[in-house]
């Protein structure tokens, strides 16, 4: 076989396909965010970033930068091995404690990263429990769908936030085998808020576990930013809890957090955990100050919500299609793959604005979208920019209007 044929014909099918994905070439800087360089062909220029998960700023902090700096000069670079063989930094543990406290669960774990948190405590604990059933959302994350597939454990898809279904398919199991029901808090493609009161509810009457994915909203809602679960006072309900370090918290890592018994039994028997070397102590710091910043400033969370809403509302008043969101995500409808790529290059190469569009298969055909991330940090003259610079793009091209 000429196996670099086969690399580059499956390469070509997704260019054919208008799939094929090019990265833009960011430089951040420290204290300009939400501005940042681009490098391109032509050089280098400055943009503004509408599509970044460091939904809160986080990754410019002085506080959590400071924090990184500090710990760098004392422990040095990385964390010298696995968790087991010597690489539990004191750093490591001060920040699952952190976590515990921000989730009011008895124990956190950490690990590399949301998505090894998701596969490694789902593929765990649904292949161990004998005969266990995963009932999952069916717009759940990529790294839920392959922890559950790696689990081998039976599964059934329950039609996204439906409560119907999902208590059909809870009642059809019936209460003695053991289940687990999986979701998201808040689904970062079209913005929508799970029922977790409700859903938590019929985890109860059928005696299920509930696993819920709160990646896209810890830091951003609750009181102390725990969460949509801490918002709608369900946190303590909840069996799992898992989350990232490197959204609105704005560093990398992921954890996932509930009772010692659970966070131990993933710590001693999760591949994803044992075979894989710790964070570096600096990031362990640096996450940690940030998760206590931003418990003490939910004035952070208000602006945040405040600026996603009026950019929906000034969006909505120009005409342009916002589609339904309850969050801080601002999803706009092209409903077509190409003219996506091409308002989101156009908004780049004319405009300076930068948002990713979204394409099959991460939404649905017919679906394909920009997605819109304000930030507290994106000014009302950066508002002004965008929206001149969108409906001048919306115009030229004849994309669809706000029905
Ligand atoms: C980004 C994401 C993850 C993975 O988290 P990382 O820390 O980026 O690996 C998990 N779940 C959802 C819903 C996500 O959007």
């Amino acid at each position: 076989m000429d196996y670099q044929k086969f690399f580059e014909s499956k390469i070509s099918d997704l260019k054919t396909e208008g799939r094929y994905r090019v990265f833009a070439d960011l430089e951040r800087q420290v204290g300009k965010f939400p501005k940042a360089k681009n490098h391109y062909e032509g050089g280098v220029r400055e943009i503004t970033v509408w599509c970044s998960n460091d939904y809160m700023g986080q990754g410019q902090n002085p506080v959590v930068l400071d924090a990184m700096h500090e710990v760098i000069d004392q422990c040095g670079a990385g964390a010298g091995g696995t968790r087991n063989i010597s690489g539990t930094n004191h750093y490591h543990v001060l920040l699952e404690e952190e976590l515990a406290d921000l989730h009011q669960t008895q124990a956190a774990l950490l690990l590399g990263s949301g998505w090894m948190a998701n596969m490694t405590a789902l593929s765990t604990i649904n292949a161990m429990i004998p005969d266990c059933v995963v009932i999952s959302d069916s717009k759940n994350h990529n790294s839920m769908i392959e922890g559950i597939r790696h689990s081998k454990a039976d599964k059934k898809i329950w039609k996204h936030n439906d409560l119907a279904h999902l208590e059909e398919i809870l009642s059809s199991i019936g209460t003695d085998r053991p289940k687990m029901v999986a979701f998201e808090s808040v689904y970062s493609m079209d913005g929508d808020i799970a029922p977790i009161k409700e859903i938590l509810d019929l985890c109860d009457k059928y005696n299920a576990m509930s696993f819920l994915d709160e990646v896209h909203a810890v830091g951003m809602y609750g009181k102390r930013g725990g969460g949509v679960a801490e918002r709608d006072g369900q946190m303590d309900r909840v069996t799992i809890i898992q989350g990232t370090l490197a959204k609105a918290f704005g560093v990398v890592g992921g954890y996932i957090a509930g009772t010692s018994a659970m966070c131990d039994f993933v710590r001693s028997y999760g591949a994803g955990f044992i075979f894989s070397s710790s964070l570096p102590p600096a990031i362990a710091a640096g996450a940690r100050a940030s998760i206590q910043y931003l418990k003490e400033h939910n004035e952070l969370r208000e602006r945040h919500q405040e600026r996603a809403a009026t950019l929906k509302r000034r969006f909505t008043e120009a005409g342009i299609p916002v589609l339904p969101s309850v969050s801080h995500i601002v999803p706009v409808l092209v409903g077509d793959a190409v003219l996506c790529k091409q308002a989101s290059d156009d908004l780049m190469e004319i405009h300076g604005i930068y948002v990713q569009p979204i394409n099959y298969p991460t939404v649905d055909r017919g679906t394909e979208r920009l997605r819109f991330t304000p930030t507290p940090l994106h000014s009302d003259a950066d508002m002004d920019h965008l929206v001149n610079a969108i409906k001048e793009v919306w115009g030229r091209l004849g994309l669809k209007a706000a029905a």
